[in-house]
């Protein structure tokens, strides 16, 4: 339903539960966080069903990182849960993902994951995303999202942070809308400029078929078969 990202200096958890309270008006059943830093040796992440605020309230005080990506989920594959709830983490805790959309052949690509040995811990259709990622042996963390969505059916707006691969966000877009803010020193990425307009009105819009590389001070874009694009920033009006 909802994503917001960040990646560059300032203390992100806060920054993108706001970001997130912007888009509260679109609906939601539950919302998570997942945040890291150049110098943090992994994710640290909570959810919450129910309301940006009960999220809020269960991020413990030190939850420091510099990057990071959230998410307000609009169920369609599993009920309304905590463990429901994006982010989706791999096992070993290293990929996190928050999807908007719906992959048509979850089911499938899940019970082959599984036949192979994989276990599930939520119901959602995004999951299986997470084990593609983890389990891709490519060398750059957008060869091994590439891969995954090559093997995708559906609609999606993703983003994709790594515990191996701290100094970037990779996004891409498939019948589901993501916008890139781009910020001094600073990224931002989310599924509605609402969520952005406060910091920066530099926007870049992906198409479908289209993903991004976030960094601090740059970003690029690049169709999911690995072809660059061109994405000059427009400035946006916008009435607060
Ligand atoms: N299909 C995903 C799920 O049910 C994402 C829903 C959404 O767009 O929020 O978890």
């Amino acid at each position: 339903c909802g994503i917001v990202g960040y990646i560059g200096k300032r203390d992100v958890a806060p920054l993108l539960l706001e970001g997130l309270q912007r888009l509260e008006y679109r609906g939601y059943d539950s919302a998570g966080i997942v945040v890291t830093s150049p110098k943090a040796s992994g994710l640290k992440m909570v959810k919450a069903k129910g309301r940006v605020r009960d999220l809020e309230a269960k991020v413990p005080a030190r939850f420091k990182g510099t990057t990071g990506i959230a998410h307000t989920r609009w169920a369609t594959h599993g009920a309304p849960s905590d463990v429901n709830a994006h982010p989706h983490l791999d096992p070993e805790g290293k990929v996190a993902v928050v999807h908007n959309g719906i992959i048509d052949n979850a089911s499938d690509l899940r019970r082959k994951l599984e036949a192979d040995g994989v276990e599930f811990v939520s119901e959602t259709d995004t999951e299986v995303l997470v084990h593609l990622i983890a389990r891709s042996q490519a060398e750059k963390l957008e060869d091994r999202v590439r891969e995954t969505l090559r093997l995708i059916e559906g609609t999606y707006g993703i983003a994709v942070l790594h515990a191996d691969f701290p100094d970037r966000i990779v996004v891409a877009r498939n019948g589901s809308p993501v916008v890139l803010g781009i910020g001094e020193k600073e990224m931002f990425v989310a599924s509605d400029i609402a969520a952005l307009v406060t910091h920066t009105r530099q926007i870049v819009t992906l198409d479908d078929g289209e993903m991004a590389t976030l960094k601090a001070d740059d970003f690029r874009t690049y169709t999911t078969e690995g072809t660059r694009t061109t994405a000059e920033p427009t400035t946006v009006e916008w009435e607060a």
